[in-house]
């Protein structure tokens, strides 16, 4: 279960998250949607503490922490936080000097400090799962975009995260290859895997995701059930922007 309660983000005297209160329930596979500017992709580095709420809480699991202004958090607790959340960006960044096998493992040999056997084995399952074990030994200048988006996927799931996070996952590549990807990700939701995604794809929202949570200007306009959001949204604002989009 990850919840942020009352979560602000300043940036400067700009409030970019301004009193975000939300739970993701285990299994649960939200869609974070809006104009761009609301907030998604702060919401998201928030939950995974690339960036400090400058206050509220952030529970990941049996981990919470809570900020106040002015106030330095414990780096340890951060790192918990860190471990607990694999995030997925829109532009891969695999490390081009690993091979993808390299990639998977990394966190777990670097971070986890697990034996190279037993990560080797665990970048293996992932590969498989992402359908990319037969690139293992490739260079991540030499895949596709939507091969490197789903080794990227295997990465950031193996040390077992709590939630996937992804930011917009699929807005680098063209239908396609997006289509891959959007294969992936529904496979992981079919599975269980918590997720929380950031994006401009309804298509993508709608195939995937059970809750929809709708941003803007740094506020949680509505949320609610995917298919009820996107069929009858009861605000006039998510209306608009559903009809813009379709
Ligand atoms: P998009 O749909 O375009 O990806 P978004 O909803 O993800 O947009 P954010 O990237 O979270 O929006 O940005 C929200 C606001 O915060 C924007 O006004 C942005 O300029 C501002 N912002 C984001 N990061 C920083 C930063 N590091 N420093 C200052 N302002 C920032
Ligand atoms: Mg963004």
């Amino acid at each position: 279960m990850i919840e942020l309660s009352n979560i602000k983000k300043k940036f400067g005297d700009a409030l970019i998250l301004d009193d975000i209160s939300l739970r993701f329930p285990e299994g649960s596979v939200t869609a974070l949607v809006g104009p761009s500017g609301g907030g998604k992709s702060t919401l998201l580095r928030c939950i995974n503490l690339l960036e400090i709420p400058t206050s509220g809480s952030v529970q990941v699991g049996e981990h919470t922490i809570t900020f106040k202004p002015g106030v330095s958090v414990p780096q340890a607790s951060v790192q918990k936080i860190r471990c607990e959340t694999g995030m997925v960006f829109q532009n891969f960044q695999l490390f081009p000097h690993r091979t993808v096998i390299e990639n998977v493992m990394e966190g777990l040999l670097v971070v986890q400090k697990w034996p190279r056997e037993k990560a080797r084995k665990r970048a293996l399952d992932l590969l498989e799962k992402v359908g990319m074990s037969h690139k293992t030994d490739a260079w991540p200048a030499n895949l596709s975009g939507g091969q490197q988006q789903r080794v990227a996927i295997a990465r950031a799931l193996a040390p077992s995260p709590k939630v996937l996070l992804c930011d917009e996952p699929t807005s680098a590549l063209d239908p396609e290859l997006a289509g891959e990807v959007v294969d992936v990700l529904g496979q992981l939701a079919r599975e269980g895997t918590t997720m929380v995604m950031a994006t401009h794809d309804l298509r993508l929202a709608s195939q995937i995701a059970n809750h929809v949570v709708f941003l803007e200007a740094g506020q949680v306009v509505e949320t609610g059930d995917a298919d009820a959001i996107f069929r009858h949204p009861e605000r006039e604002r998510t209306r608009r922007f559903v009809s813009s989009i379709n």
